[in-house]
């Protein structure tokens, strides 16, 4: 008879929002609308794209507009159906079953699945209590477990905490792992390491068009290391990872630089005021801390984070839930007001 595999027992898969709301604020998405000008030229795009045939299998012009954006050498660089394929492609190929990756929690949950989900041992690494990164703790931890792989988001989701580029160099120089440095929110911080991969062996980035580059509905990501990693890499994914059309936009979104740096800055400010407005309430009515943090999202430190979490909800605003914390996406003015709004209400109350 057929069985499933025990793995899903464990039943430990990403959660992700099913009730229909009001306001968005809980995937950290981006929450600004193309601009007419890159809207037109994406329809010219997908006009020029012919469906009967498969993409291009390297997504070369993509891979050539992040190359030049970021001032690398293609070589370096391998395109997947978002990070989160790439995530679970690095399992398949920098390990073998049975072998140890880290993580530093909190971090993103999708580590710890797609590890597990290709039979690899998970080693978790505890941040300090104000959720900022003991560097020396995870180089012993690595070294001690043997550990392969070690991966991490950067800065963190979801605790919107950083670690510096001169820190990250650490764990690469002194884990003895493949560090995987997940920038998916570096473009709103400055500290990226992605121009030290030439003096590593065992450092490789990942960054995702689905958040400062407000593409998450393509499903675009990169892996950017030395060549002997990409190579692995490009060898074990699947053919046609990446849709035509993904190919397509994504080239036009990172071409466009002026652009997409003025949405960033945009972002950032949004991201400033929730934290100034959240803040204050904070200090007004001690019922909660905010992490001091570098992302488009504030993180709230809080007793009964189910209670804020659900009255939120019922008055139509979802904001994320994960790790004991609660993770909110910064949004349009008048989304961050209400969730202001309803804030200032929930806590008056308590
Ligand atoms: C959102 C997010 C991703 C997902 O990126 P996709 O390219 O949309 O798959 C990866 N890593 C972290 C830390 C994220 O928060």
């Amino acid at each position: 008879m057929f069985k499933l595999s025990d793995k899903f027992i464990s039943n430990n898969s990403y959660t992700t929002n099913e009730r229909k709301y009001e306001i968005y604020l809980d995937a950290n998405e981006s929450f600004i609308p193309l601009p007419n000008e890159i809207m037109e030229e994406m329809i010219d795009g997908f006009n020029a794209v012919s469906l009967n045939r498969y993409p291009d299998p390297m997504a070369a012009e993509v891979s050539e507009a992040f190359a030049k954006r970021y001032d690398i050498p293609l070589s370096n660089v391998v395109a997947g159906n978002g990070s989160d394929e790439l995530i679970s492609l690095l399992f398949a190929t920098f390990m073998e079953p049975g072998e140890n990756f880290a993580t530093i929690s909190p971090d993103f949950s999708m580590y710890e699945i797609s590890g597990r989900n290709s039979h690899m041992n998970h080693i978790s690494i505890e941040k300090n209590a104000d959720f900022t990164i003991d560097v020396d703790r995870v180089i012993t931890a690595c070294r001690e477990n043997d550990v392969k792989l070690l991966i991490f988001s950067n800065p963190c989701n979801p605790t919107s905490v950083g670690l510096s580029r001169e820190k990250v160099l650490r764990l690469a120089a002194e884990s003895g792992a493949l560090v995987v440095a997940d920038e998916a929110y570096m473009e709103f911080w400055d500290e990226s390491v992605i121009d030290d991969i030439p003096d590593y062996e065992n450092l490789l980035v990942l960054k995702t068009c689905s958040k400062a580059f407000g593409l998450a509905g393509i499903r675009l990501g990169f892996a950017i290391a030395n060549e002997p990693l990409i190579n692995a890499i490009k060898s074990i994914k699947s053919p046609y990872n990446v849709n035509s059309i993904s190919q397509v936009l994504g080239k036009i979104i990172l071409l466009h630089k002026n652009l997409t740096e003025q949405s960033i800055r945009d972002i950032i400010s949004s991201r400033e005021d929730v934290e100034r407005e959240l803040l204050e309430l904070s200090a007004k009515t001690g019922a909660f801390k905010v992490i001091n943090g570098v992302a488009n999202f504030v993180t709230l430190v809080m007793d009964s984070p189910e209670n804020f979490h659900g009255y939120l909800a019922d008055c139509g605003i979802a904001v994320r839930l994960t790790s004991g914390l609660v993770r909110i996406t910064a949004g349009t003015k008048e989304e961050n007001e209400s969730l202001l709004a309803a804030a200032r209400k929930y806590f008056a109350k308590e």
